[in-house]
């Protein structure tokens, strides 16, 4: 396949924008080469600048879990755009997809909107702090939660990418209250909690983590958090901005069986519009401004354009809640194409998986946590992502980023995957 334009683009991109990307991940860092830029995209497949075809398994890094612009979300938007596309005053439709997303959802009552996961995890982490009266969180190695300064301490996904586990710019007064766990590791916790006795505010976690990978955790694990935080009095924040809305109606908090205290959203719920979203009982809710002291804003907040795809994305998967079966169906087949590839070929792999999120990882052992994560093969990644590539499939260009099912997928285009897998040497 050709990339000339994509490359040319790059170029010039680069002149103007630093890095060329407006995302660090995007720029395709961890594996080498040019970025692709796409032209436009339906269902399962993304047609790049080259008009190349490509069977896409980022769906935006997950919002786009119906495929590719799906009707009657452009449609929402599109009528939406023909009344206006801003006011800075109240709408009906955010309650409209406050009101759905609290019916969908368990152990939330109300919801803020915002414009980013990020901006949700930093906002339900300061009305965290707010409502419980104490400064310092605890984090795990691995998960990524925004690019806000209390959770770069030691980040996931676009910052492991690139070795710097720190970022310059975020300061040692801002790092001292964020303590660092390790995933699927309780006693690691218990320890944070033992020597800062009384301190913490919240634990904040992917409850499946999708930044190192899909990881799933330990039932013993979960469950003795949300035992530990019930004792000592912490909330347990979910982030589900990865999981919200793609696991099941009601998150990973519904596919694992655990109440969460606070739970953020992103991706998903703005149907592929810029939306965040952070949510609680009523009562930790009232904290927050204007109601309570806590304070939180936003100019372009609950805009009408993203509320209309998350209403028109939401209410799909309202009506059809077997999505989440049918995905987890293709994903398991997924799963046995690579699986049964992978094994032929003679290279240490492991592939992880929960409902729709799946990876690889070329390492003999178990990925479990960051560390086991941060173990696997980069040169192997290296030539499975550019061979699926060269195959017309795009896959995450990380190796700690999981694949985002699409329920445009067909089980032909999982086959035509498995077959390009046979065609890459590793
Ligand atoms: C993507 C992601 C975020 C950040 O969301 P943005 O919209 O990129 O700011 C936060 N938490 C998790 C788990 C994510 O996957």
């Amino acid at each position: 396949m050709l990339y000339q334009r994509s490359s040319a683009l790059f170029a010039e991109a680069q002149k103007y924008i630093p890095g060329g990307v407006n995302s660090p991940v995007r720029a395709f860092k961890a594996v080498g080469g040019d970025p692709i830029f796409v032209k436009k995209a339906k269902g399962a497949y993304l047609y790049d600048e080259d008009d190349n075809r490509l069977i896409d398994y980022i769906a935006s890094w997950g919002p786009l879990i119906l495929g590719h612009a799906h009707e009657p979300v452009i449609n929402a938007v599109i009528e939406k755009a023909k009344q206006g596309t801003s006011f800075g005053m109240p709408t009906e439709i955010e309650t409209q997809l406050a009101q759905l997303a609290v019916s969908m959802v368990p152990n939330i009552d109300k919801i803020r909107f915002v414009n980013s996961g990020t901006e949700a995890c930093m906002s339900a982490v300061r009305l965290a702090r707010g409502y419980t009266g104490k400064d310092k969180i605890i984090k795990f190695a691995g998960c990524y939660h925004g690019h806000s300064d209390s959770f770069l301490i030691q980040a996931g996904s676009g910052a492991v990418t690139f070795g710097s586990p720190n970022s310059p710019g975020v300061t040692q007064g801002t790092a001292k209250d964020t303590l660092l766990a390790q995933y699927n590791d309780l006693e690691s916790v218990r320890a944070l909690v033992e020597a800062n006795k009384g301190e913490i505010a919240t634990i904040i976690i992917e409850p499946i983590a999708g930044n190192m990978g899909c990881i799933v955790p330990s039932d013993e694990f979960i469950k003795g958090l949300r035992e530990l935080c019930t004792q000592e009095g912490i909330l347990l924040l979910f982030d589900e901005v990865m999981t919200g809305f793609r696991l099941g109606k009601g998150g990973a908090q519904e596919a694992l069986g655990i109440d969460a205290d606070i739970v953020c959203f992103g991706k998903v719920i703005g149907g592929g519009l810029p939306v965040g979203a952070f949510a609680a009982k009523a009562e930790i809710m009232a904290h927050l401004a204007p109601e309570g002291p806590v304070y939180q804003a936003g100019t372009l907040s609950g805009n009408p354009l993203a509320m209309a795809a998350g209403l028109a994305m939401l209410t799909e998967l309202d009506k059809h809640p077997e999505v989440f079966e049918s995905l987890a169906k293709k994903t398991a087949y997924l799963h046995e194409g690579l699986d049964a590839v992978l094994k032929d070929k003679g290279v240490p792999y492991q592939i992880n998986r929960f409902g729709s999120m799946i990876s690889v990882h070329f390492t003999e052992e178990p990925v479990v946590d960051f560390d086991s994560s941060a173990k696997g093969n980069n040169e192997t990644f290296k030539k499975y992502f550019h061979g699926m590539l060269q195959n017309g499939v795009y896959l995450p260009p990380s190796a700690f980023e999981s694949y985002f099912l699409n329920d445009a997928l067909s089980y032909a285009d999982i086959d035509e995957t498995v077959e390009a897998l046979k065609k890459v040497e590793l």
